[in-house]
């Protein structure tokens, strides 16, 4: 099945329940004036002439705007492409560029950059020679560009009738979205995903937290990114659930309000999101027992955060989940219903329909127990990188098993662990080194406050250890301290070698620490 034809199905189900909640915008509406509008802006698009899949970027923070977009391109055949908020000009174009975009909405600007002005020079410099539309949000006009309201208004009767003989021929494998990666360890790569990726795939995740349409999930995450677009908007969409939108960009306090005011049973985010709401000054004032569950994912959940979210926030029935933008994204995820312990501390089984398999480098399967890279075949892997075959193929074998990079352990019961990336590991003369073993022992250190571990190349051992060390508030230490702290406590060859004190760590929007970028800067240092 198509997003448009299970977009249709829910609007005429739940008509005047409400669908979305978008508390910085003041919006309100139900599913049936969600479904108008996004039959209004569908038209719009086909009246600009676009057609079934090209391509059309959106570049903007949360708001309601992102969402009917969302729709209305499913609707109309078209391929979004999620531009990363964060991007600057030169990120923008190879993004544009690179999956030649016939059109681009855009919000004005963001606190940090004006968009506005990097796609007028852009243009000016004849540097997006695919972009035809470029389409604002906001009101004022800016010579160029077309204003989205207008958009949404300009299809006809003819526009109309055509969307509705387009729905039909639409295949649930067209390809419906480009997403690119985080950016983690390297270029954000963009993954096309189909309409039956990612319709599964949210639908999956709402099963697995039992969502039903008297549920209202607070969305503080990216919608740019798979953890909004697919398990937020698509787990709503898939169960007739409420989408609450807090705020633009993420921010403690209007995630804390909105839960409270919109007496939300359900609230996704990554584990720092979640410790920004836990430490925050007014955590205490908001009356948060409306919540029943969630899920924590994108980097390693610490157990102690999640005890605290089931204790303080109320979400007893709190999940991990694991993914990747590739596999749509989820591909394990605990049960609301399993075992305390297993949910805080394990990344959850297969996901149904999907497979599984951990690997050791020639590609056989590792007993139980045993750290391999984590690899999954079936409906949620990605078509391909776009228009790259040789990236595509090596992430995706023969078999179809997409191969993720990550490093994970299985127990007996199908319970997996995930232990870091393949590219962070670390080998020293013949030894594998996991970072992230070496950071938990470091985080015990009293003068801690955060530590990251990466490998730098070395003549001797092929790589050394280097450990980048954030002190907490008014402390001082000197590598040899550090050095003797891990003596006698953990092996010789996994204690660092280098001992950086830092006061932050490179990262991308999504809050994911860019080790690459700590490698660069400390070969460098190193000479
Ligand atoms: P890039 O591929 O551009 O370097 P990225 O891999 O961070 O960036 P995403 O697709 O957003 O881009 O993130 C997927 C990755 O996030 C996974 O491959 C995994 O390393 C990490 N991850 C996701 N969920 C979890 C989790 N629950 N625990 C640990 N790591 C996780
Ligand atoms: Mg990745």
């Amino acid at each position: 099945e198509t997003i448009g034809a299970f977009f249709d199905r829910t609007v005429e189900t739940h008509r005047e329940r409400e669908a979305l909640v978008v508390k910085h915008q003041n919006i309100r509406w139900s599913w049936s004036e969600l479904g108008r509008r996004v039959d209004d802006l569908a038209a719009g698009l086909l009246a600009l002439g676009l057609e079934r899949g090209d391509r059309i970027g959106i570049w903007s923070p949360n708001n309601s705007e992102w969402t009917l977009t969302q729709f209305a391109t499913a609707k109309a055949g078209l391929v979004l492409v999620n531009v990363n908020p964060a991007y600057r000009r030169a990120e923008l174009e190879y993004a544009m560029n690179k999956v030649e975009c016939k059109a681009l909405i855009l919000a004005p600007s963001l606190k940090t950059s004006n968009y506005l002005e990097i796609v007028a020079d852009l243009v000016k410099d004849r540097k997006l020679p695919h972009l035809k539309h470029i389409v604002r949000l906001g009101a004022e006009k800016t010579p160029g560009m077309l204003n989205f309201d207008d958009v949404a208004k300009a299809g006809g009767k003819a526009e109309k009738a055509k969307l509705a003989e387009i729905g039909p021929k639409l295949q649930f494998d067209d390809a419906i979205n480009i997403q690119f990666t985080s950016g983690t360890t390297g270029f954000p790569k963009g993954a096309t995903l189909t309409h039956h990726n990612i319709l599964n795939n949210g639908y999956f995740v709402g099963e697995g937290l039992k969502l039903t349409a008297t549920d209202r999930l607070c969305i503080p995450v990216p919608l740019y990114h798979c953890f909004g677009m697919v398990m937020g908007n698509l787990g709503c969409l898939t169960h007739g659930a409420t989408m609450v939108y807090p705020a633009e960009a993420f921010d403690p306090l209007a995630t804390l309000q909105a839960v409270a005011e919109e007496r939300c049973t359900a609230l996704y985010g990554v584990p720092t999101m979640f410790i920004a709401q836990l430490d925050h000054p007014e955590f205490g004032k908001f009356d948060l027992k409306s919540l029943r569950t969630g899920i924590m994912a994108g980097s390693p959940c610490p157990i102690e955060v999640m005890k605290r979210v089931q204790s303080q926030m109320h979400m007893h029935e709190v999940t991990i989940a694991y993914g990747m933008t590739e596999t749509s994204p989820v591909s394990t995820q605990c049960a609301t219903d399993d075992p305390v312990e297993r949910r805080v501390s394990t990344v959850g089984q297969v996901m149904p329909h999907l497979e599984i398999k951990i690997v050791d480098s020639e590609g056989r399967i590792v007993p139980c127990g045993e750290t391999g890279e984590f690899c999954t075949r079936g409906y949620s892997v990605m078509k391909g990188y776009w228009n790259d075959a040789e990236k595509t193929a090596e992430a995706i074998d023969d078999g179809g098993w997409m191969h993720t990079g990550d490093l994970a352990t299985m127990d007996a019961e199908g319970y997996v662990n995930i232990v870091g990336r393949l590219k962070d590991m670390v080998i020293r003369g013949g030894e594998n080194v996991y970072p992230r073993e070496i950071e938990e022992f470091l985080y015990r250190h009293p003068k801690v406050q955060d530590v990251q571990v990466i490998g730098v190349p070395d003549q001797k051992y092929g790589e050394e250890i280097c450990a980048w060390i954030k002190l907490r508030d008014g402390q001082s230490a000197t590598p040899e301290e550090i050095k003797e702290f891990c003596k006698g406590q953990i092996a010789h060859y996994k204690i660092p070698r280098y001992v950086e004190f830092v006061d932050a760590f490179p990262m991308t929007i999504t809050g994911k620490i860019q080790k690459f970028v700590m490698r660069e800067e400390t070969i460098g240092k190193l000479g």
